[in-house]
């Protein structure tokens, strides 16, 4: 494939000394803006979900003046609403041997040792803010009886450290934070922008100024000028079309920052989560996630002989294979993600899947519900299985689930440096938007805990550092960068809307979907990278000369939007397939066919590929440069992941 390698390493400006002490250091070192000046600086926030909402909330509350814009018609609705099982914190409640060192280590073994040490301790140390902060906003963490706040386990970790709300910890997590964000509204530091899309991003001078967005109820497009921009907008997995995600997730926002310079990183690892809820039928849109904390009492098992027709309840238990238990006896049915979705796709790929389909494993409550009553397992699992019934129209407290791996999480975003800035100075990225803190493989409960670190505790230091070096209000949308972006945006629009071809929006998604699926999804080869390349390729020609976008530009019009979405999908999808197609060596969800250890596990290359892939949009589509970050372990020891 075509593309060029940068000469010089990326710094990732990681600060020096210890790394238990470097954050503290850093913070001491920083440059403030004086509470007097807060107020002369705009800030634009683009997201409004655990990241942005948190950022901005806090921003707001140090004095910036905030401009904050989601697509939902209210803040509150970003997806981060939809979170279920719980978030990570090292506070050691149940004494069960956690500390900031271990999560730590877990995080960055759980992402096979693809991430940046120093961003992932700080994050570890952060953790116990993060549920300090949320507790005083009133959120309603489960409790023990006793009154301490009560934990769970997650994968890839031998300690209880999640805290949750039932299965709905982004929602109260979302309303913690929003509660914050509308006290800011009232107090006049914080301008909502609900049903803003931006589509373009401002650049003047090489620092991020501005930002265009499409007014999604008038189809007006828009200009805003701020002092600093930061993306928080999200994740990209909707790439795959079918996803846990939610169906008006995309990758518009970080795809345009990164055609306006802003480098992408590790585009291709991607998460694939194993317990959802199999694909039903072609007319779906989307898939359900079943979360992570059912695999603390539920069992993963499929029937040891292949094709066995018969309903679960009459296999008997010798002839059952518990295969993560089987296989991975230290951590069970608690291995992490990556780990467990390879195997139950081994397991349906040998004959031994479960359902009309074939494509799934069961995951069984029958032990626990026999352990712990029924009312234990409804007061920890309630809604989730009301879910699943509702769904499936199957009771899972009678039989067991049945459950498949699905796209869900992406870890690579924007690159940003250790404060969180691009390489486009400016232009900060928060939450699952960047690529920061989760290597090759998130574990669970780490994304809300990543999400809240950024906005509430690290973007207050670094962003005042970087506006302490900035005149504020130079730059106003009378800047002729403005009128360029605000005609690129208006030049799209009109584009998509002249096509009138014969194909759906959705028809082109969804084609798109299927080959990012089948060649770039749980696992990929060299070959099928290059042809699905091509055939991405092939696909997007077709959609600029055939799709049928309905409807106007000055109006509500879902069809345009989507569009727009799509049409970005079609092009990040090829840099997906380029950056897999580099990487010779399997780690974390980047599972190569072709680099795999005897016994089947991602056999990474630590001499050739211990980098962050940064790449460069050259002007040309499919001829990226790419920018290596060495990643450097001086606090770990690099070793084959075992969760044996
Ligand atoms: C079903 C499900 C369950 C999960 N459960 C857990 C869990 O239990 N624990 C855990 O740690 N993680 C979990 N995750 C992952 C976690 O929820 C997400 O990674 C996290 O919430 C992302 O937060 P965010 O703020 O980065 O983005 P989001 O919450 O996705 O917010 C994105 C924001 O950006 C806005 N936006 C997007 N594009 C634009 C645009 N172009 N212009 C303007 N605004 C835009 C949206 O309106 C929204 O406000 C789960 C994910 C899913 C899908």
């Amino acid at each position: 494939m075509d593309f060029q390698v940068a000469p010089e390493p990326l710094d990732g400006k990681v600060p020096e000394g210890p790394v238990e002490t470097k954050w503290q250091r850093y913070q001491a070192e920083l440059r403030l803006v004086s509470p007097a000046n807060k107020r002369k600086y705009t800030v634009i926030v683009v997201g409004t979900g655990l990241a942005g909402g948190s950022a901005a909330a806090t921003l707001g509350e140090l004095g910036y003046n905030v401009l904050n814009f989601c697509i939902q018609d209210s803040p509150r609705r970003a997806h981060s609403v939809a979170a279920q099982g719980g978030i990570n914190a090292a506070k050691n409640y149940p004494n069960d041997g956690d500390s900031v060192w271990r999560l730590f280590y877990d995080t960055i073994k759980g992402g096979d040792f693809r991430a940046r040490e120093a961003n992932v301790y700080r994050l570890a140390e952060l953790s116990v803010n993060i549920i300090d902060q949320c507790v005083a906003q009133g959120v309603p963490f489960a409790r023990e009886y006793g009154g301490l706040l009560a934990n769970r386990s997650f994968g890839g970790a031998q300690v209880s450290r999640t805290f949750y709300a039932r299965g709905q910890t982004g929602q109260q997590l979302l309303l913690g934070a929003y509660g914050s964000l509308m006290r800011q509204v009232d107090a006049g530091t914080v301008k909502e922008f609900p049903r803003h899309e931006m589509l373009d991003l401002v650049v003047v001078d090489g620092h991020a100024k501005g930002i265009i967005c499409r007014n999604l109820v008038t189809g007006e497009i828009e200009r805003f000028a701020g002092d600093a921009v930061l993306v928080a907008t999200g994740g990209y997995s909707t790439a795959y079309f079918l996803s846990t995600n939610a169906v008006n997730s995309n990758a518009t926002a970080i795809w345009r920052c990164h055609k306006r310079g802003a480098y992408f990183a590790n585009p291709c690892f991607t998460q694939i989560h194993p317990t959802c809820i199999p694909v039903q039928g072609p007319g779906q849109s989307k898939l359900t996630l079943m979360s992570e904390s059912l695999r603390n009492d539920g069992r993963v098992w499929v029937p040891k002989n292949q094709g066995d027709p018969r309903p679960p309840s009459q296999i008997p238990e010798d002839e059952r294979d518990y295969f993560l238990e089987r296989l991975y006896p230290a951590f069970g049915n608690l291995v992490p993600r990556d780990i467990a979705s390879r195997a139950a796709k081994r397991m349906c790929d040998t004959g031994h899947g479960v359902g009309t389909t074939g494509l799934a494993v069961y995951l069984d409550f029958a032990d626990a519900i026999r352990r712990l009553g029924r009312e234990v397992v409804e007061q920890r699992y309630g809604n989730l299985f009301e879910m699943y019934e509702e769904i499936t129209a199957e009771d899972p407290y009678e039989a067991p689930m049945r459950i498949y791996p699905a796209p869900h999480y992406t870890m690579g975003g924007l690159w940003v440096d250790y404060n969180l800035m691009s390489n486009v100075p400016g232009l900060h990225v928060l939450g699952e938007a960047n690529f920061s803190d989760h290597g090759a493989n998130r574990l669970g409960a780490s994304a809300l805990m990543q999400g809240l670190a950024d906005g509430y505790f690290v973007i207050p230091y670094t962003l005042g550092a970087y506006l302490a070096g900035e005149k504020p209000g130079e730059v106003t949308t009378d800047h002729p960068a403005f009128a360029e972006a605000e005609g690129a945006v208006r030049v799209t629009v009109a584009k998509l809307l002249q096509v009138k071809g014969k194909k759906t929006v959705r028809e082109f998604h969804w084609e798109l979907g299927r080959l990012m699926w089948d060649h770039v999804g749980m696992s990929r080869t060299k070959e099928g990278l290059a042809a699905t390349r091509e055939k991405i390729r092939a696909l997007r020609e077709e959609f600029w000369r055939n799709v049928d976008v309905l409807g106007e530009p000055a109006e509500l019009n879902q069809n345009l939007e989507m569009a727009g979405r799509v049409a970005d999908y079609l092009e990040l999808g090829e840099l997906m397939c380029i950056d897999a197609w580099h990487r010779d060596e399997s780690c974390g969800g980047h599972f190569r066919e072709d680099y795999r250890t005897a016994e089947g596990e991602a056999q990474r290359s630590d001499e050739k590929f211990a980098y962050v892939a940064a790449w460069e949009h050259t002007g040309q589509l499919g001829s990226p440069r790419l920018h290596k970050e060495p990643l450097d372990f001086p606090n770990v020891h690099l070793a084959q992941r075992n969760y044996k």
